[in-house]
């Protein structure tokens, strides 16, 4: 016979026990040959043998040996199982030697009084052998005493009619014990299925959490659902802010004595009797809520004792296991997301910032997006200028913020020292730092991060919050990662503006070139009622050239120009106009006054450079009523009062005059 084929016919021999009741006799016991077990096999046979000897002396009241003869059973092997205890007892002793006899021959066994005179106080004893019906296994013994003085040959039918009577209640209760076998096996299979199909329910809803807020409610209701008497909470051992009461943080005591810590460290379910108060007769059990990359908390039961013994503490802990990979699931989603987040963040602010190159736009912008990426109440941008060795604010949408601090001065100085950024959650329990933002706007909350380029800090963001604890730790980071893109496009604005007056420059005198100053007076006589125009020529320079040589030359020219620098406005602009020749025009100056100027300028070259030289000077102005306002005219003019200057032996300022027109 196959496997298979004796599979099939053991459970089909069950279920045909099942419905053939009424014959049990020899399918009761036929299948145990099929699968080559003995009836001594099965665990519950004393039981069944005790079961079925009861049952028959309670069915054979009225049989003729009842209230005479004592009886008995004992196992296949002699073993007392149940019967009249006076068998165990003088003169029977236990009747071990027929018992004796009858396993050696495995036959029926009849012991008689030897005297047959003594009829009134001796007895008959017997032991029957009890067979199955089919295969003749011996199942038990029945023990038997008669008082000589009721014994006959005919008693003979009658005890194994008794006999036959036992074998058949013995097949009834072994019929009983089966199918209330069956009936168990049934229900802890139905059981099995009950708890793998809620499994199966929690499993999925779990899984189609995505949020880690749910997945904890989740693990918590399903307890509640599966064992409603239980008291059951979340410790978790992140910063997890929680909406659900039930979830609370895990508190490391340095003792270190408590279950869920130990449950936590270990990472293996604990249990133990609940002590202290409320906990007499309780049972406290910690299971460890953890996924593959690590523990995230503890699941922490409390329960009565009597319920323990019912708890399927194989269920909660693939409860707990499928939760704690939930939840590292839904922790990781949220992290990505937090980051594709803020990866559109700093996109969209890069982009912003790149659509200009003006220093004012950039700080401009970027204040903006700071308020709203942050929902701060209050945004500062200091950039540190070097000359005066302050820290300016260049964008900020604090009134009344002095224009500029000391480098050294509150936040923004301890940002920009340290190099490092600051978070602040309570400005009035803070001692150290002084801040006229924070006190200004009433802010209890700071974040700060260092404007760095290429590792060097040029200035610092500050943002601040009337509320106390406002910044989050995720708010601190993301700050430090914003600044340095804005760091960038600030280094960018600054290195154009440097370009662009570059561009702009003369780079000998550090004055502006011809082109600039050409379009500038174009811009302000469109803009302007009146402007004068200086130019200036040093008076025989290709002598000190040939004198002192073109680099003494240059020397010179460079100081003529910082004097004209230093004896202007600061809205004047100063050029260079050609090789030796320089100009200065003069917004909304009359040319009387700009003569002023020219005497100031001509008298400190002669005094001032070393080797000494001389200027000569041209003056011409522009007025709005002049019939023609042009750059050329104004030059030309100028040029022809120089020229004069010149001609009347040089070292003097001349103004135009009516025939220069
Ligand atoms: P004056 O204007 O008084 O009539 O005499 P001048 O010698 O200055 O006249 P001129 O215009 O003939 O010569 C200008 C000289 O200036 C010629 C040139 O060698 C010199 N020069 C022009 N540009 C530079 C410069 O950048 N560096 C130096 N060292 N010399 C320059
Ligand atoms: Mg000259
Ligand atoms: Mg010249």
């Amino acid at each position: 016979m196959s496997e298979h084929q004796r599979e099939t016919t053991k459970h089909q021999s069950l279920f045909q026990t099942n419905t053939e009741l009424a014959f049990p006799s020899e399918s009761a016991t036929s299948w145990l040959q099929e699968i080559d077990l003995s009836i001594h096999d099965l665990p519950y046979v004393d039981h069944v043998i005790q079961e079925a000897f009861l049952q028959w002396r309670t069915e054979g009241q009225a049989l003729t040996l009842s209230g005479q003869a004592l009886w008995a059973v004992t196992d296949y092997e002699g073993r007392w199982i149940e019967g009249d205890e006076a068998l165990l007892a003088e003169p029977f002793c236990g009747l071990t030697g027929e018992i004796g006899r009858c396993l050696e021959s495995g036959e029926q066994v009849w012991v008689h009084p030897d005297d047959p005179a003594d009829r009134g106080s001796s007895w008959v004893t017997t032991v029957i052998p009890v067979f199955t019906r089919r295969d003749h296994a011996l199942v038990c013994l029945l023990v038997c005493g008669i008082p000589a003085r009721f014994f006959d040959e005919g008693i003979r039918d009658t005890v194994a009619a008794m006999a036959l009577h036992y074998r058949s209640c013995l097949y009834k209760s072994f019929k009983f014990a089966l199918v209330s076998d069956i009936l168990k096996v049934q229900e802890s299979t139905e059981r099995e299925a009950n708890r793998r199909s809620i499994l199966f329910q929690i499993m999925q809803r779990m899984h189609d959490q995505i949020d880690v807020e749910t997945v904890l409610t989740e693990v918590l209701d399903s307890l509640e659902v599966l064992y409603p008497t239980i008291r059951a909470r979340l410790l978790m051992s992140q910063d997890h802010q929680s909406r659900n009461p039930r979830v609370e943080p895990l508190v490391f005591h340095p003792w270190g004595e408590d279950i869920c810590v130990r449950s936590f460290m270990d990472g293996r379910l604990m249990m133990q009797d609940g002590s202290g108060e409320g906990m007499e007769g309780q049972t406290e059990i910690a299971i460890p809520l953890g996924g593959k990359q690590g523990v995230y908390g503890v699941l922490h039961l409390v329960m009565s004792r009597e319920l323990r013994e019912d708890l399927d503490l194989q269920l909660i802990s693939m409860v707990v296991d499928t939760a704690g990979n939930a939840f590292e699931n839904a922790k990781l989603y949220e992290q990505s997301n937090l980051l594709i987040h803020e990866l559109r963040l700093i996109n969209e602010l890069t982009h912003r910032l790149n659509q200009s190159l003006k220093l004012g736009d950039i700080y401009k912008f970027a204040s903006e997006e700071m308020l709203d990426i942050f929902q701060a109440d209050y945004c500062c941008f200091l950039q540190y200028n070097e000359e005066r060795d302050v820290l300016e604010v260049m964008a900020s949408n604090v009134p009344g913020l002095a224009p500029s601090f000391d480098a050294e001065y509150g936040f923004g100085g301890l940002v920009f020292h340290k190099k490092e950024p600051v978070i602040l959650s309570d400005y009035s329990l803070n001692g150290k730092v002084p801040s006229k933002l924070m006190e200004i706007t009433h802010s209890q909350s700071l974040i700060a991060s260092p404007l760095t380029v290429n590792g060097k800090v040029m200035g610092a963001i500050l943002l601040t919050h009337r509320s106390p604890h406002y910044f989050s730790y995720d708010n601190y980071r993301l700050l430090q990662t914003l600044s340095s893109h804005i760091g960038l496009s600030v280094s960018n604005a600054l290195l154009h503006a440097e370009l662009r007056r570059m561009a702009n420059r003369d780079m000998l005198t550090d004055m502006y070139a011809r082109h600039y100053l050409d379009k500038m007076i174009q811009q302000y006589q469109v803009s302007d009622f009146c402007g004068s125009l200086i130019v200036v020529d040093i008076d025989e320079f290709k002598q000190v050239n040939d004198t002192y040589g073109h680099q003494k030359g240059d020397d010179i020219l460079r100081q003529v120009s910082d004097i004209v620098k230093s004896s202007i406005r600061e809205e004047d602009v100063p050029a260079r106009w050609g090789g030796e020749e320089l100009a200065v025009y003069m917004p909304q100056l009359g040319v009387h006054q700009a003569v002023k100027v020219a005497e100031v300028i001509r008298s400190r070259v002669a005094r001032e450079t070393s080797p000494s030289v001389t200027i000569s000077s041209g003056i011409a102005e522009w007025c709005w009523t002049d019939p023609q306002v042009s750059v050329d005219s104004l030059f030309y003019r100028a040029d022809m009062a120089l020229y004069r200057a010149k001609n009347s032996g040089r070292n003097q300022i001349q103004m135009e005059n009516m025939n220069d027109m």
